[in-house]
Order: structure tokens, then sequence, then C-alpha cells
């Protein structure tokens, strides 16, 4: 007798049982197979290299079960000596033993997930998010804390002013996002998108020509940023100290969130949040792993040139008075600062690393800074000091995709995650569930740094 059942999307005649298997984690793919039939001594087993198999992303796979009805057999692959590359490879040479699962347990109650993320920074959660959207089973392990790395130090930062044509494609993308964010993430108090627009200052020719071809890469990806005098620059920043600056580069859509961590929380809404130090990927069971896990990657996945790098930030107490709106950026002079939704003043010497004990050195930076640049804030004072890190790669850009069967890497943010959080959720979930590999993911692999097919970033904070 024969069974029909849908395998995707096309309907095929199959021996009596209908065979869908699953290895406890074949690395982001469920093997389908068909035409297997449980033999004499009633064990279920499949000759998997003989009969028509392909790849799916797991929730096709469920869809399939779903379809496929209750007689379906699943099989997870149990007692291979091994799991997921592993156990794909034996399947393919030999012999599993199936387990039946009823179908409607297999979809909502079995004990694997479709996908592991590996951190709950605004990365990981991004991505979480985006694919529990989507139907998958997916839960988040963390082994601290919601936002305990950088994602709970960033002040929301959002900018699409780029010097690369791929960050400036991130940053547009996720900026797009952001612009509704309360639409998106739903958020119980708005999140407080402000276009406060970012100046970048040049205090050089050499800067100035930097600054302009960087608009010109900007201009061709649609942002709207462009040159400004210093006389502009002074119309933009009142009060700005336009003595000696050249000129700069702005965009008025770049902005800050007045809750950051109100988009931190929002991407965690409702996920599957676990506390657990992950010490190796075979912990997880899962079809897929993402690992998202800042300036730890590297333990979870040797070889990633992931590295740390201490970044400070001063802050004053909140000011009622509004001082300056836009974000004033001088790489030269290696300064930041800006006014925050919550009144306080942000200022940051961009070259502070290592011991903290240079804390006043770092401080009379942003003092001399803020004398020259910002006079307006001459009166400001910044009793707060926060250490946050970046994880940072020789080109500056993030190293997203997979790594190995079933394994998915989204990490290396050199100081941008959260302005791209967004798109990086959308690519990572269109390869992990359903193989579409966006062509990001094709400049910015892990292999470009053996390949020598570095992309670097030069409008760096
Ligand atoms: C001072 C400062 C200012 C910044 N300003 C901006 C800004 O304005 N705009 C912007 O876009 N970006 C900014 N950034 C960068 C941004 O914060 C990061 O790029 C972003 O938060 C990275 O998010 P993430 O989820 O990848 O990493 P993280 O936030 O670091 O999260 C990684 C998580 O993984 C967890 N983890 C690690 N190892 C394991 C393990 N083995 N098992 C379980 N869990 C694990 C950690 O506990 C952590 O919670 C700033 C960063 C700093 C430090």
């Amino acid at each position: 007798m024969c069974a029909k059942v849908h395998r995707l999307g096309c309907d095929q005649e199959v021996t009596p049982t209908s065979v869908v298997y699953q290895t406890r984690r074949s690395k982001g793919h469920v093997c389908a197979g068909l035409d297997a039939a449980a033999d004499r001594d009633g064990q279920h087993r499949v000759a998997a290299g003989a009969w028509p198999r392909r790849r799916l992303g797991s929730v096709d796979a469920r869809k399939h079960l779903a379809l496929a009805g209750s007689s379906v057999l699943v099989g997870c692959a149990r007692g291979l000596g091994g799991q997921g590359r592993n156990a794909t490879r034996w399947i393919t040479h030999g012999y599993a033993s199936l387990r039946r699962w009823d179908c409607h347990d297999a979809a909502v109650s079995g004990s694997s997930l479709d996908v592991a993320v590996v951190g709950a920074g605004v990365v990981g959660l991004a991505i979480a998010r985006e694919l529990a959207r989507r139907g998958a089973r997916v839960a988040v392990f963390e082994r601290s804390g919601i936002g305990s790395g950088a994602s709970g130090v960033q002040p929301g930062g959002v900018r699409r002013q780029w010097g690369t044509p791929i960050a400036c494609r991130l940053a547009g993308e996720s900026a797009d996002f952001y612009a509704e964010a309360d639409e998106h993430l739903r958020p119980s108090v708005s999140l407080g998108f402000r276009r406060c627009g970012y100046l970048f200052l040049a205090h050089g020719e050499e800067t100035l020509a930097r600054l302009t071809a960087n608009v010109g890469v900007q201009n061709k990806a649609g942002v709207p940023s462009r040159i400004v005098t210093a006389s502009e620059a002074a119309e933009l920043v009142p009060g700005l100290g336009v003595e000696g600056i050249f000129g700069g580069a702005w965009c008025a859509e770049d902005g800050y969130f007045d809750r950051p961590q109100g988009v931190v929380e929002a991407f965690a809404t409702g996920l599957d949040i676990r506390i657990q130090d992950v010490l190796s990927l075979d912990e997880l069971d899962a079809g897929s792993v993402v690992v998202a896990a800042g300036a730890e990657t590297p333990r979870l996945v040797p070889g990633l040139p992931i590295v740390r790098e201490d970044r400070y930030l001063f802050y004053s107490e909140p000011i009622a008075e509004r001082l300056l709106e836009p974000l004033v950026i001088s790489a030269e002079r290696h300064f930041a600062a800006k006014q925050l939704g919550n009144g306080r003043v942000l200022a940051s010497d961009l070259a502070a690393r290592g011991d903290e004990a240079q804390q006043p050195q770092w401080r009379a930076h942003v003092k001399a800074m803020v004398e020259e640049l910002l006079p307006v804030l001459t009166y400001v004072s910044f009793p707060l000091f926060v250490r946050g890190e970046y994880d940072t790669t020789p080109d500056h850009q993030p190293i997203l995709g997979q790594v190995d069967e079933g394994v998915y890497v989204a990490a290396g943010f050199s100081g941008h995650g959260f302005m791209i959080a967004p798109a990086v959720a959308r690519i990572l979930a269109d390869v992990v569930l359903d193989g579409e590999s966006d062509p990001v993911l094709a400049v910015l692999d892990a292999g470009r740094f053996a390949d020598n097919r570095l992309v670097p970033e030069p409008q760096l904070v």
C-alpha cells in the first residue's frame, strides 16, 4: 500500500511508512527522506543514502511533518556515536534507528530546538526574534544576563555615514527598521529614536578629502549625506568652535535612541532565554547554532580574528537645558560628544585604551576638546565613567554567516553592532531557515581573512 505525502510542495508516492528524520544537530539542516519502511523486527530503519532526500530548513521540515500526517516517523539519529556532522555522515553511510513520534509532538513539544542562539546581546536577540517571528523554535543561551556585554553599554547611536558600500547597506536597511522601531518592536514605552544628525569634522585637507570620498560612497548607496563648510557646520551645531576647521560631513538622518536599553529589551521580549555558560556548541540540542557571543565568540568558534578593544565613555548628570543636539565627532582630535534624550551629555576620548588608571588624562583630554570645539559645554562636568568593549576584527567589519555545517556566526561588530543588528538578523534568519544567502555573506564571511579579501571600514568612531 502506498501513502501519499507532500514533500517540498510536491506529492509523492511512497512505501508504507513515510519517514522524515532529523539529526539531533545536523548543523542547520534537516535531512528529509522518503521511501523507508519498518523492517520485520519492528525496528524502523532507513538507508539514507539510498533514497531521495534533500536538505531542508528545519521549519520546512516541520511543515512537512504536519503535512505528512501522524504516522510519520521521526528519527533523532540517537546512538550514532556523535552529533552534527558526524551524525549526518553516519546516516549517509549506514542505517539510523528511528523513533516513532507523533507528528504534532515533534512540531510542538520535542526537546530539540530548530535554532540555538548563543549570546543575549542586541545581535543574538535580534536574530532570535527574527527566527521566532518566522516560526522557528529558538532559544537564546546567555551566560550572564540580557545585555550584559557591549549591548548594555552602548548609548544607542544609529548612523548611515560609512566609508564602504557594505557598511552603508547594512546600516541603511537597519536605519529604515529603526526609523519605525516602535511599530516593529511594540515596546511598552516609546523607544524614542531621534534624528539629531551626525557631524564629522575635518581639521585638515586630508581628512576632508577622506570624508568627501566617503560621502561619495554614501550617496551612491542612497544616503543623503553631504560635505559642509565650516560656517555651515556652525549653523548645524550652534556654538561650535570653528577655528581650524576645514569643513565636515553631515547626515541629518543619523540619530540616537532615547532608550537604547529599551531597544535591547524589546528585542528580548517573548523569547526563550536560558541562563547557561555555553562551553562547547555540542551542549546545544538544536538543528542549527548561531554564535553571537561578542568578544567571546572565538572561544566557541576558534580561529576567528576577533579581539577585545577597551572603550570608555564619560557622562554628565542629566541637564534640563538642551545644549548639543547633533553628535559631533572629530577623528583627528579623537573626540565625540552628544547630549542624550535624558539630558546627560556623553563625551569620549576615542583614543582611550588600556589601564583605567589613565582616567584623569582621558578626562583632561575631553575637557580640552570641549573647550576647543564645544565651548557651550565648558561648565558641564562628567562624574560618570563607563567602560565597555568593542569586539574588533582586522577590517572593522563583522563576521557573518556559516562557519561549519549548521554553525553560523554573527560577531566582530567593531563598535557598530547595535545599529546594524536588524539587517544582520534578517540576513542570518534567511540563511539559517531558508538557505538563502544574501550577497553580504559572500563579502563578510569568515574566510575573507585567510583569502586576503578584507573590506577595511575607514569611517569609525
Ligand atoms: C562604549 C561603547 C559604545 C558603543 N556605541 C555604539 C553605538 O552608538 N552604536 C552602535 O551601533 N554600537 C555601539 N557600540 C557597539 C555595540 O555595543 C556592539 O557592537 C553590540 O552591542 C554587539 O552586540 P552583540 O550582541 O554582538 O554582543 P554583546 O552585547 O557583547 O553580547 C554578547 C553576549 O554573549 C554572551 N556570551 C558570551 N560568551 C558566552 C557563552 N560562552 N555562553 C553564553 N553566553 C555568552 C555575553 O554574556 C553577552 O551577553 C558601542 C560599544 C561600546 C563598548
